[in-house]
């Protein structure tokens, strides 16, 4: 008798047990990505064979919902992706974050990921002491080319006695749900940081707006390897020795309901999975309904994005 395929510990926990909530096949992921118009070559497929059923499991422990961590994309993937900057440059947490970097006083912040220094941008605006790091060469460069000093290396490579210095502030935006072991990333992160420095984290809510589209294939591997609730901050704080200050989640507004509801049914009917009745036209109502009522200041958490600061004790 062939044993049992092993399963991961949860990341979060390390509990051994989980479930699986869902799964999709490789030739359903290529379908889903066909649908937002993207097609990869073998090798960004990494790990997830041309037979391999992708599962997504959910901790018994403590509810963490994850992919196999090696799943995770790898540098061919995120090439072919290009996915330049989606993000517009006044995202919820980036007013946020530099509101509470205000607040508590912190001058020098790096932002892990900063793309072409949009985030960044905005520090410099508010008067704080810009770094980033950035494996992507051209968005490096157009940083730096604004004068914010970017490096083009890991966080793990990075030492608390290297050119940075100890910093105040370390940005996480939509970053944590791609990587497969985020605790030991925010103790990397914790290294890097002062005594009573901050790290501010955002990524995808899974109990918002990412409910009405299961099937996006940017929430499943390659792409993103895990699901994030708000209480899971807790467990993140917990396990990486740092004190949970503050969490929240962003407004969902009419038009991600208008938008998630279409998306759905095109991509469910792309790999045969029930649609939701009413075509184009209900997610249109829908998000009439909702914006025209004042709905939004009900539901304060459901929207595309959660948050969280971590301190550093
Ligand atoms: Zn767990």
């Amino acid at each position: 008798m062939n044993p049992l395929p092993s399963t991961p510990s949860c990341p979060l926990c390390q509990g051994p047990a989980s479930q699986p909530v869902d799964q999709l096949s490789r030739p359903e992921l290529e379908s889903l990505w066909r649908v937002v118009g993207h097609c990869f070559t073998e090798d960004a497929w990494g790990a997830i064979a041309k037979d391999s059923l992708v599962v997504r499991r959910r901790c018994d422990a403590c509810g963490y919902q994850f992919f196999d961590p090696a799943l995770a994309g790898n540098e061919a993937f995120y090439r072919q992706l290009e996915h330049a900057e989606y993000f517009a440059p006044d995202r919820p947490e980036f007013v946020r974050s530099l509101d509470m970097a205000c607040r508590r006083g912190l001058r020098r912040v790096m932002d892990v990921g900063c793309g072409s220094g949009l985030f960044l941008d905005l520090a410099r605006q508010a008067g704080l002491e810009t770094f980033g790091l950035e494996l992507n060469p051209a968005a490096a460069e157009k940083a730096r080319a604004k004068g914010h000093q970017v490096l083009d290396r890991m966080l793990h490579e990075l030492r608390p006695d290297q050119a940075l210095g100890s910093l105040d502030l370390i940005t996480f935006f939509q970053v944590l749900e791609h990587v497969p072991d985020p605790v030991a990333v925010l103790r990397q992160a914790a290294d890097l940081l002062k005594p009573g420095g901050v790290i501010s984290a955002a990524v995808p809510s899974a109990e918002g707006f990412y409910r009405l589209t299961p099937w996006d294939p940017h929430q499943w591997p390659p792409h993103h390897v895990s699901l994030w609730r708000l209480a899971d901050f807790a467990q993140l704080g917990r396990a990486s020795g740092l004190r949970l200050i503050e969490s929240g989640g962003d407004r969902l507004y009419g038009t991600d309901i208008e938008r998630g509801g279409k998306l759905h049914n095109r991509l469910a009917a792309s790999i045969g999975r029930p649609r939701r009745p009413g075509g184009e036209w209900l997610p249109q109502l829908a998000g009439m309904v909702y914006r025209k009522s004042g709905m939004k200041l009900i539901f304060p958490h459901w929207g595309v994005s959660i948050y969280a600061y971590f301190e550093k004790p």
